[in-house]
């Protein structure tokens, strides 16, 4: 059998993504390889593909216990033997699965990085024919990434002991340069083919939206994503706490996860998402890593991350199965306090002394400035966070909140005028608020303490909202006209720029939501029963959502009885196409994305009876 026999037996794919052809025939030929992907792109089948023609074993080695599972787990339920090798396993299914390793019985053993190099491994692995070693989520050999592994550098000794050198692919989602420099060194590949394709994930709306309560926002989703899967991250412990209580209260199925809970009570949330037997997860940021979990339909952001790669990641964990999902981010300002406050306070760098890590603050803040930025832009949003990182995107995308927003110019020039000119005339020495305040005419005792009420701008916008004031200001952070400190009292200064704006006839012109027949922002044009659809294909109608369901109930059911999540017997994406295809016989089904041969063995003729059930009587 050759590449394409095997996507199509194993996994029931008719065709491969962009660079996993050239990917898996660069290994084929024996050369060491590094695949930079986004999440969700298909790194995993670049390695399992290989592995099921080289002949000999391929070690994939994977940092977390929880991945592994998932892995093999999928593996085995599309008709492949694979093990994995760590410590979730007692004394005894270690020696187990060993002895079936031995025996030639596993062409792809999953293996934990701090395993290799054990007298036992070492001892099978020398005298077994190692044709490749893969290694997975790769970035954990840097240190400058944010999930440095020290393990992982056991991998070079390890493969220094073999034999016979196999062929090394190393594979992540992390981009930077000096991450990929760092596996090509330290991993010691040897003249790698290195393929990055691009980090656009056109299937994930985006989108901002700044609301009073951001609570209720987060309800009213919900509420009409009543069926789907989906995460809310919060910036604190005490906010998952709250959200999630109050989803409870409200009747919704959510479970939490932050670093504060036992390691048990963590794993059991963890689950029961997994499984989907609590639809909604309420986490800090220490939940995700290792969730390949790809039905997520949302990641919702009660609060803004501290800079976008944050954000990229934690929201790239949406539609991993490629089918259409939203991030979107309810930004409050106290968000920006909250996360100085993080900033001031982290103990990461104990090891830097005081000058560097003075630097790794300034740069921290610059990022999380970076990432404020997102949250006011009326630009595209997916562009805005291709081009942080390097990428040129296309000035529109159509699925994102500002792409699906009506906008007008607005000439702005009077109220940024009045802006620069109140930080003028008292001396560039206090913070937004006061500023806008005192723009206001507000009357607070803050205002009378520092004498702005005498303030020559002293409600010169009085008639102008005080939202609007701001968000103009935000403008000009933007642009530069303005700048804000980045210390604790986030003072508004001038810029060389701020000259411009008071020249004679000089026009301030800035694109604003228009406001009285604006669309729902939230949702843009992507409605409920658009979601689940194939390119080139129709949408759902009411019936095909009706017989998703069914399959979807069939699924959950498969899932238990084999002690699997559930997207691993198949993935939302399978089940849509089968919906769309509503295939009655093996022939038909086979068609379907995602349905290979062993899978259609063991469950094809359920899902089968199931279709023609629900078609025979709608
Ligand atoms: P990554 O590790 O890059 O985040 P995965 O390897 O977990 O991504 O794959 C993500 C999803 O894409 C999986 O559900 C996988 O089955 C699916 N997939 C991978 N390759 C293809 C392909 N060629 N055609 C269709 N689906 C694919
Ligand atoms: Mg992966
Ligand atoms: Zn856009």
């Amino acid at each position: 059998m050759d590449k394409y026999g095997i996507l199509k037996k194993y996994f029931g794919y008719d065709t491969f993504r962009n660079a996993q052809e050239a990917l898996i025939d660069h290994i084929l030929e024996g050369k060491d390889t590094v695949g930079i992907m986004p999440t969700g792109a298909g790194k995993s089948l670049c390695y399992q593909i290989p592995a099921l023609l080289m002949e000999g074993i391929t070690l994939v080695v994977s940092p977390l216990i929880s991945l592994m599972k998932d892995q093999v787990g999928s593996l085995n339920q599309a008709g492949v033997h694979a093990a994995y090798l760590n410590s979730s396993l007692t004394m005894n299914q270690y020696y187990k699965a060993l002895g079936l390793a031995k025996q030639g019985r596993y062409p792809i053993i999953y293996v934990a990085p701090e395993r290799l190099v054990t007298e036992e491994f070492l001892d099978f692995a020398i005298n077994a024919r190692i044709a490749m070693v893969a290694v997975d989520e790769a970035h954990c050999v840097s240190q400058w990434g944010q999930d440095f592994r020290p393990s992982y550098l056991k991998i070079v000794e390890f493969i220094g002991r073999l034999p016979r050198r196999p062929v090394v692919s190393a594979f992540t989602a992390t981009a930077t340069r000096e991450v990929r420099d760092d596996i090509i060194d330290i991993l010691q590949l040897q003249d790698p083919l290195v393929m990055t394709t691009g980090f656009d994930r056109n299937n994930l709306y985006f989108g901002v939206m700044t609301v009073k309560d951001r609570y209720a926002a987060i309800r009213n989703y919900l509420e009409m994503h009543k069926n789907d899967s989906g995460i809310i991250y919060c910036l604190t412990r005490k906010q998952v706490e709250e959200v999630c209580g109050r989803l409870r209260e409200d009747g919704f199925q959510a479970t939490r996860y932050h670093a504060g809970l036992s390691d048990e009570e963590r794993r059991k949330n963890q689950d029961d998402f997994i499984y989907d037997r609590t639809p909604v997860m309420v986490s800090t940021n220490a939940f995700g890593m290792g969730i390949d979990k790809s039905n997520v339909r949302f990641v919702l952001h009660f609060g803004m991350p501290k800079n976008i790669e944050s954000y990229y990641q934690e929201a790239g964990r949406a539609g991993r199965d490629g089918e259409p999902a939203e991030c979107i981010l309810y930004y409050s300002s106290r968000d920006v306090v909250t996360n100085q406050l993080f900033i001031e306070n982290n103990q990461d760098n104990q090891e830097l002394d005081e000058t560097a890590r003075a630097m790794v603050r300034e740069r921290d803040k610059e990022r999380l400035k970076k990432m404020t930025f997102y949250c006011f832009t009326n630009e595209c949003l997916r562009d805005y966070i291709l081009k942080y990182f390097g990428e040129y995107g296309s000035n529109y995308c159509g699925n994102c909140s500002n792409c699906l927003t009506q906008f007008e110019q607005v000439d702005v020039t009077e109220i940024a005028r009045a802006l620069a000119g109140c930080v003028e005339s008292s001396r560039q020495r206090y913070g937004t608020t006061v500023i806008i305040d005192t723009l206001h005419g507000a009357n607070t005792a803050k205002i009378r303490n520092y004498r702005m009420d005498a303030n020559p701008y002293y409600g010169a916008l009085a008639k102008i909202p005080a939202y609007r004031i701001r968000q103009v200001l935000n403008y000009l952070q933007l642009e530069e006209y303005l700048f804000v400190t980045n210390d604790d009292y986030a003072v508004v200064k001038l810029t060389m720029k701020s000259r411009e704006l008071l020249e004679e006839g000089r026009q301030l012109v800035m694109k604003l939501a228009k406001e009285p027949d604006r669309p729902v922002k939230e949702r843009g044009s992507k409605g409920g029963k658009d979601k689940k659809t194939l390119p080139g294909e129709g949408q759902f109608t009411s019936r095909e959502e009706k017989l998703f369901e069914k399959l979807r109930g069939l699924r959950t059911e498969i899932a238990r009885e084999e002690k699997v999540p559930p997207y691993i017997v198949f993935s939302d994406k399978t089940l849509t196409h089968m919906c769309l295809v509503k295939p009655s016989n093996r022939e038909e089904m086979m068609r379907v994305s995602g349905v290979g041969e062993f899978k259609f063995d063991k469950y094809g003729e359920r899902f089968l009876a199931c279709l023609r059930e629900e078609l025979r009587n709608p």
